[in-house]
């Protein structure tokens, strides 16, 4: 058993080393962080309910054949999860035009596209998560072409399941944020980071109620209850 020790503080979790050698411990804080960090608030309850969240949703992806660096949730704000070198990616899809794709290219919100619409954005705090293409992410050595080729596969799959998932529930997904990483001890690639309302746009398919990190982007309600109703519609919580 190695000793519990702090190794990074993102702004919504923090990881530690894990029990055994090649996992980690991932924390899920409080924080509510928005327009990158300019905007902060601490909400009650956050924490726990994105950890349930995010255990239910990697467990689906799993059950359909996605990896994933989640082990198992240890208790109410941890889970243990494998030791990864994150590819340092933002990968967006996108169902419906929301956000940044509106504000930067004068998409109109709401807009269905024919298809899934894939983007990649550079994390970088200090740059501001610059939007980038396949050529930077080859040429600057992120990842590799076929790397990232699996890496689109991988995402469009999730984008998939979980389209189709929370439509049985009666809720749209609009987009979705992911994260990858390479397993340390065998190069695999995984999905990483968490999956939870706070890297997803959802809202209910008929009265277009929203149940994501917006409504603490835009101070539009409460979002711990909003993130309730949908953990309480996914089964994840009575
Ligand atoms: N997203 C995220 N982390 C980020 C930026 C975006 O989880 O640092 C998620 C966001 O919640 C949304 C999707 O990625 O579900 C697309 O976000 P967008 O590019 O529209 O940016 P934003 O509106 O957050 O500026």
């Amino acid at each position: 058993m190695l000793v519990k020790q702090k190794i990074y503080e993102g702004k919504a979790k923090i990881i530690f080393t894990g029990p055994q050698q090649g996992t980690l411990i991932q924390y899920f804080k409080d924080d509510a962080t928005a327009f990158n960090a300019k905007k902060f608030d601490v909400l009650d309850g956050k924490g726990e309910i994105n950890n349930l969240i995010s255990e239910f949703i990697m467990n689906k992806i799993k059950e359909k054949g996605i990896p994933t660096h989640f082990l198992e949730r240890i208790n109410s704000r941890e889970q243990l999860i494998l030791d990864c070198k994150i590819i340092p990616l933002e990968v967006v899809i996108r169902n419906i035009a929301a956000g940044s794709i509106c504000s930067r290219l004068g998409v109109k919100s709401g807009l269905k596209f024919k298809e899934p619409l894939i983007e990649f954005y550079y994390k970088n705090d200090n740059l501001g998560d610059p939007i980038v293409n396949d050529s930077h992410i080859s040429l600057l050595e992120w990842s590799t072409h076929t790397e990232l080729k699996q890496v689109k596969v991988f995402a469009l799959e999730v984008n998939n399941i979980l389209s189709r998932y929370f439509l049985k529930v009666g809720i749209t997904l609009i987009d979705l944020k992911l994260e990858f990483g390479r397993v340390k001890v065998d190069n695999r690639l995984v999905v990483a980071d968490e999956i939870s309302p706070d890297s997803c746009r959802l809202c209910d398919a008929i009265s277009q109620e929203k149940f994501d990190k917006d409504i603490f982007r835009f101070d539009t309600g409460d979002l711990v209850s909003s993130y309730r109703k949908l953990a309480k519609r996914l089964g994840v919580i009575l």
